[in-house]
């Protein structure tokens, strides 16, 4: 869509929020959505126009929050105070400056580090292992001809330790077979709230989806909007109410939702 057609379908799809903010959840996911996908993910940042803006939308609605796969060790360092973070699809979590854990995640922290010793070791050349704590991702995006080689590798090791192992862009992760992902983060945020927004790029994002289309079903305003580009899944694309034409443009959706 051109520029004023974004703008008018921005328009359309914040009013439930700007209309009461005291009231709505806006919840987003970090890479590929507030931070571009970059070739090293220690090198992930919020896009630096959106951080002003977020902590605008934080102190007028009820809830802001970030929902991703990574630590929230990693979230609390790139992203501000005010923002409620919900990490490794919410076995972690930060609320009101609290760091929070999934009551059954201590147990698994020390076979996810054999997964992370065994990765290292045996994983395959050209691929890189990214331990998070209470999850693990290996990454083939610098050698996409690994793909096949670092999947298998990521099964045999999650079926051998008991992870769930979970495809993602250009890499796997595994994590403690734990239900959660986002869609329970999402519920979970969303709790009580009259409208809800999230703001996804990838599989795993479904979830978060579903769960406001559930929302829906009760009674609650929703917007699910998916950034979209070459690496979009199809899946997610067509489960959105509105579909950006690439990740720059969420800065555009987090100043339509400030309220005037
Ligand atoms: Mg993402």
């Amino acid at each position: 869509v051109g520029a004023s057609a974004l703008a008018d379908a921005l328009v359309a799809l914040v009013a439930p929020f700007v209309a009461a903010p005291a009231r709505a959840a806006l919840m987003f996911d970090l890479d590929g959505t507030l931070a571009p996908i970059v070739d090293d993910p220690a090198a992930a940042r919020p896009i630096p126009d959106a951080l002003p803006i977020l902590e605008r939308l934080a102190e007028r609605y009820h809830t802001v929050a970030v929902v991703s796969g990574r630590p929230v060790a990693f979230l609390a360092e790139v992203l501000p105070a005010s923002i409620v973070l919900s990490g490794l699809y919410g076995l972690e979590g930060r609320v009101g400056g609290r760091f929070t854990h999934h009551r059954d995640a201590a147990r698994w922290r020390p076979v996810v580090t054999e997964a992370v010793q065994r990765a290292e070791r045996g994983a395959p050349d050209g691929s890189l292992v990214e331990p998070k704590g209470l999850s693990l991702t290996m990454h083939y995006r610098g050698r996409p001809d690994l793909a096949d080689a670092v999947n298998d590798f990521a099964a045999r090791l999650g079926a051998e330790l008991g992870l769930a192992v979970h495809a993602a862009k250009m890499s796997v992760e595994l994590h403690p077979p734990i239900a959660v992902d986002k869609g329970t983060a999402v519920r979970s945020l969303a709790e009580g709230a009259d409208a809800a927004l999230y703001v996804g790029d990838d599989r795993g994002d479904l979830p978060a989806f579903a769960a406001l289309g559930e929302l829906a079903g009760k009674g609650t305003s929703v917007a699910r909007v998916a950034i979209g580009g070459p690496e979009v899944p199809g899946e997610l694309a067509a489960a959105a109410d509105l579909v950006l034409a690439q990740q720059s443009d969420v800065t555009a959706l987090l100043a339509a939702l400030v309220p005037s």
